[in-house]
């Protein structure tokens, strides 16, 4: 049997390779997506009352890794990269039929030159990742909170997030256009994006992200991460 899935629209995120972004929603809420319809789903009809939810979930299609198959057992970063868990015990990108899912917090509806936007905060998602549903987040039965969460029972540990001078001052004056930025640029690198093994074997390395139209250096210093530059690219 096969099904076909088609989408109804893509997110635009601040988020331009999957380098860095957060492991789960809710952790960089600064993050704002807007999900653009296609054709076919780009009526308001389709988003009527939705606002009255303050939190979404979005089932996406994993677009940038779903070419590269799965298999059975993969190594979760929260377990450092050594040991396997089933993939279906897992949160990982790499699975059958690619799908994933994320519960974000509503931002607005707006519909210009006859296109229907649907604002969203917090979402994990790469550029361009096609959304395949939305449908309401519902406290009384999403919500379990004696829930036990396995390897993932609490958010990862936060790294301190400083910056140089000149990181400061390259912040200060895109901040007029990019509000979010500065605290984006935090709450990204205070999740530690660096693969487990490189905290021993890369201590010194200056590492880069994009954010937006940006290229966002930092290197480890003394268990800091430290911006060193914000360049337009
Ligand atoms: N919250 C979702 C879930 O549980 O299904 C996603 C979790 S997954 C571990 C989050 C990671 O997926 C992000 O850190 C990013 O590296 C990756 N990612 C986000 N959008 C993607 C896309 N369109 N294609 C491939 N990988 C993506």
């Amino acid at each position: 049997m096969t099904i076909d899935t088609q989408p109804i629209g893509k997110i635009s995120t601040p988020y331009k390779e999957k380098f860095a972004i957060p492991r789960q929603p809710g952790l960089a809420k600064s993050a704002e997506g807007n999900i653009t319809f296609f054709e076919g789903f780009n009526d308001p009809n389709y988003l009527r009352g939705i606002e009255q939810f303050s939190h979404l979930w979005l089932l996406f299609h994993f677009h940038q890794t779903a070419d590269k198959g799965h298999s059975p057992l993969v190594r979760p970063p929260r377990l450092g990269g050594n040991q396997k868990l089933g993939v279906f015990a897992t949160r990982s990108t790499f699975r059958p039929n690619g799908i994933g899912m994320s519960v974000v917090e509503f931002g607005a509806v707006s519909y210009q030159n006859n296109q229907l936007i649907l604002t969203v905060k917090g979402m994990d998602l790469l550029d361009g990742t096609p959304i395949v549903d939305i449908k309401p987040y519902v406290p009384y039965a999403d919500s379990i909170p004696q829930a036990s969460g396995g390897i993932a029972q609490h958010s990862p540990e936060l790294m301190t997030v400083t910056f140089t001078e000149q990181a400061n001052s390259q912040l200060k004056q895109l901040e007029p256009r990019y509000p979010a930025l500065g605290s984006l640029i935090r709450e990204v690198l205070s999740q530690d994006p660096r693969p487990a093994y490189h905290k021993v074997t890369h201590p010194d390395k200056t590492y880069a992200m994009t954010l937006y139209d940006f290229n966002i250096q930092w290197q480890v210093i003394n268990q800091q991460n430290v911006v060193l530059a914000i360049q337009i690219i």
